[in-house]
């Protein structure tokens, strides 16, 4: 068991490693190059829109049992609420239709068999297509596996797995399509409930993981980016910030857990994901008006998902790189007709933001996720974290915690 663990990269990955370790009496210091602890995952004050606004939306699915592990731990499961059923709200903007998919709460996928249950115009059989994905296969784009067409496909599949794969499923990789499912839709309602932050993602996932560490002697020092590591005989001896180095004993570990294009700076010869996907969110400082769910998909619009939060409707919509050409005004005035086609809102824009995260996660194509690395390094003492290091998973929350596990339980074993 190391001494101190040093860890790089205060984000989900490099704060979910520092909790493990910490459960584990081991001493933890983190380092983040910026001010703010949560990387991805983080809310801030807008001073355009008055608002504390997260940098994007993100959902738990009940299914997430890493990330729901890593809030228990730390003692804020109360910070997110979560349906008490996986029914998942629909408004196609095109046919002005209505309805719900009903996965219900249970263990078995029974709504494919309940028309009333399941997407309109689909038959059980649209569905069974999806046992195709479930079967072990050489990774392919998912367009090789199963037709990526029809009724239950474009109102069912491919809004559920854009959200979780943030690229669009007929490019993505089968594997991580695969994955998705058998922890989520394959299990049942049960693993698919919804889960959100209403009072923020720093509320919930960095604050108390910030008070945990901290309970327990951790340290966090904010403004420290890491340069390179000095390095002696297989071993991690040294963190070079620029302005000073800090030495790393001979009982003493590291993890870094930045983002692939930092880690690829600072390891030259690791093999990385080098092409991503953005995501783009719109915040409006407006009370939802009555009956606006707290999620809501939308189809044949440019919001994909429309949520009521107590202060504002916040928009999310994934692998947005074709809104990235056009203004940050032009973003808020499309996504906000959409709202309109979806609930009885004011023709005026109330205050809003416009958050564009152009390298939200890294690209989910099968070519891409042959280049995510494992947790081990070359050096014995150094362990990777990160959404994007080969977690069998796309680049999510859950990725990112069970990356943070896995660093943490390579070297306590050192
Ligand atoms: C808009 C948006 C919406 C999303 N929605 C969802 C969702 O609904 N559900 C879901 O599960 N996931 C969602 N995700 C994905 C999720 O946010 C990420 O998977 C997760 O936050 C990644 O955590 P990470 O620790 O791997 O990386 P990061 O969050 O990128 O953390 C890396 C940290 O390293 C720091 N750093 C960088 N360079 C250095 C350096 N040289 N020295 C020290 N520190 C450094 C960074 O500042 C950062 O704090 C979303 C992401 C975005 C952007």
């Amino acid at each position: 068991m190391p001494k101190t663990v040093h860890i790089v990269g205060a984000g989900m990955a490099g704060l979910s490693a520092a909790v493990s370790l910490a459960a584990h009496g081991v001493a933890t210091v983190i380092h983040e190059a910026t001010e703010q602890a949560g990387g991805r995952c983080r809310s801030y004050d807008d001073a355009a829109s008055g608002m504390r606004i997260d940098n994007g939306t993100h959902i738990l699915l009940s299914g997430n049992t890493m990330a729901l592990g890593f809030l228990d731990r730390i003692g804020a499961t109360a910070l997110v609420t979560g349906a008490a059923t996986a029914r998942f709200p629909f408004v196609d903007l095109a046919t002005k239709q209505r309805w719900g998919l009903d996965l219900g709460a249970g263990r078995l996928p029974f709504w494919v068999f309940d028309r009333r249950r399941r997407a309109p115009g689909t038959r059980v059989l649209d569905y069974l297509s999806l046992a195709r994905v479930m079967a072990p296969t050489k990774d392919r784009p998912l367009d090789r596996v199963i037709s990526c067409g029809g009724p239950a496909y474009e109102q069912v599949v491919r809004p559920f797995l854009l959200a979780a794969l943030n690229t669009e499923p007929g490019e993505s990789s089968s594997a991580l399509a695969r994955a998705v499912l058998r922890d989520t839709i394959a299990l049942g309602g049960i693993a698919c409930r919804p889960y959100l932050a209403p009072r923020g993602l720093s509320a919930a996932f960095v604050e108390p993981a910030l008070a945990y560490l901290s309970d327990r002697g951790g340290n966090i020092r904010f403004g420290n980016q890491l340069h390179r590591f000095v390095v002696n005989a297989g071993v991690v001896t040294g963190l070079d910030f620029g302005d000073k180095t800090i030495s790393v004993g001979p009982d003493d570990a590291v993890v870094l857990a930045v983002p692939p294009y930092v880690a690829s700076s600072i390891i030259p010869q690791l093999q990385v994901p080098d092409e991503f996907r953005a995501i783009v969110n719109a915040h409006f400082r407006i009370v939802p008006p009555p009956g606006l769910e707290p999620m809501t998909g939308v189809l044949n619009g440019t919001a994909e998902w429309i949520f009521a939060f107590e202060d504002r409707i916040s928009v999310t919509v994934s692998g947005a790189d074709r809104l990235l050409r056009h203004s940050r005004d032009e973003i808020a005035g499309m996504i906000w007709r959409d709202v309109q086609g979806v609930a009885k809102v004011p023709d005026e824009l109330p205050p809003w933001q416009i958050v564009r995260e152009r390298r939200a996660t890294f690209a989910a194509t099968p070519s891409q996720n042959a280049k995510r690395p494992g947790g081990r390094t070359a050096w014995r003492n150094l362990a990777l974290a990160g959404d994007w290091t080969d977690t069998g998973l796309p680049a999510t929350i859950e990725s990112a915690v069970r990356s943070g596990n896995r660093a943490a339980d390579l070297l306590m074993q050192i």
